[in-house]
């Protein structure tokens, strides 16, 4: 039995709760000590408003134009912040630059289509079920995975890299 994608790129999760993830990152941020500056508040709305995993410089694109005087290092040190933290996951997929979505409550995996570069999230319990028990067959309790897919639409050929 297979499971439908949960999300598919273009859904953007500020439809469903801004609001709330807002709140969430906010207070995340006041629990771990951190100081919420504007600046700081500027991002992580950038961030909370993101669907699609944004780089470094997407994420000071947006903010610059939410707040001109946020500079890229501001970029940067903030995001860093918000990783240690915890508040902030950092994805590799593969394309040379690191990319931020905001921790989620509830797991999901990746498929990148590697011919535009755009992120799927996905969720399968088989899969996860999988894993659980290969982890078990191996004399482990799984605790967390990542799970990455790279992949091609359908008939089309792979980029020459
Ligand atoms: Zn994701």
């Amino acid at each position: 039995m297979t499971f439908p994608a949960t999300r598919s790129v273009g859904e953007s999760r500020s439809d469903r709760n801004k609001e709330q993830l807002v709140t969430r990152i906010e207070k995340a941020c006041v629990d771990k000590g951190l100081r919420m500056t504007d600046q700081r508040r500027v991002i992580a709305r950038v961030l909370s408003d993101a669907a699609d995993h944004p780089d470094a410089e997407e994420l000071y694109r947006r903010a610059s134009a939410i707040d001109p005087h946020i500079s890229i290092a501001t970029v940067y040190r903030t995001v860093k912040l918000f990783e240690d933290a915890g508040i902030l996951e950092r994805h590799d997929f593969r394309d040379g630059r690191s990319r931020y979505e905001e921790v989620q409550e509830a797991h999901h995996d990746h498929l990148i289509d590697v011919a535009t570069g755009s992120v799927i999230e996905f969720r399968n319990e088989e899969i996860e079920k999988l894993q659980r028990r290969v982890a078990e067959e191996l004399g482990f309790e799984l605790i967390d995975h990542r799970l990455e897919l790279y992949g091609v639409p359908k008939g089309r050929k792979p980029p020459t890299s």
